[in-house]
């Protein structure tokens, strides 16, 4: 399949709770690209062989190396639900991944979500999510305990407020500089994440001419 016939090469931006996840499935089913988050291949491959976390240390908060999450993206996007087009989260996350990247493929654009950060916290320490169906709740209402599925409702330890704070530290340190990366090629969208889902996803339609 040739790249050059995709509708849309999109790269998702935005701190951690900004709705990259969520706007990302309104998005494939409005145009049918497809979402791929590096975080959830990371965690599929895991789950297929559990040698590849003790080998990365990813469960201890090691990033992969960028020639493997690279090489995991380049596989990805060739496979036949990318055919229409495709949304990148959590890739690139650097300067550095972004060139690499631009080697690849021809990004069409980049859209960062703003969020602040006092925006980030409260809607990440809010959200729990179910160990056995993985539905997010808390972002609108106190979560459960247990699930109509019969799963526990936990927080995750990555939304615990000191792990929070390491995040957005490392998005401004590492992944805020690559927005000046694509404003200089002229492919840097911006929409305020503040509002509600729709409101957002109304914003986002509209800056890309849709
Ligand atoms: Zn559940």
């Amino acid at each position: 399949m040739q790249s050059g016939d995709l509708e849309m090469r999109l790269i998702l931006i935005g701190p951690q709770g900004s709705g990259k996840g969520t706007q990302g499935k309104l998005l494939q089913h409005e145009y049918g690209w497809l979402p791929i988050s590096s975080g959830d291949l990371i965690r599929a491959r895991i789950k297929n062989d559990p040698s590849f976390d003790e080998k990365y240390g990813i469960s201890k908060g090691n990033l992969l190396p960028d020639d493997i999450i690279t090489q995991m993206i380049k596989e990805r996007i060739k496979e036949k639900d990318c055919e229409k087009g495709y949304i990148l989260d959590g890739f690139p996350r650097k300067i550095k991944q972004a060139e690499v990247l631009d080697t690849m493929i021809k990004v069409d654009y980049a859209l960062l979500i703003d969020v602040p950060d006092k925006e980030s916290i409260k809607r990440l320490s809010a959200r729990w999510q179910c160990k056995g169906c993985n539905k997010i709740y808390g972002l609108n209402e106190a979560p459960p305990k247990v699930c109509p599925c019969g799963g526990e409702v936990y927080q995750r330890e990555d939304d615990k407020p000191a792990a929070i704070k390491k995040r957005l530290e490392l998005y401004h340190k590492e992944t805020e500089p690559i927005l000046g990366y694509y404003e200089k090629q002229g492919k840097l969208l911006k929409v305020n994440g503040k509002g509600t889902v729709e409101e957002v996803f109304e914003k986002i339609k509209k800056v890309l001419g849709k």
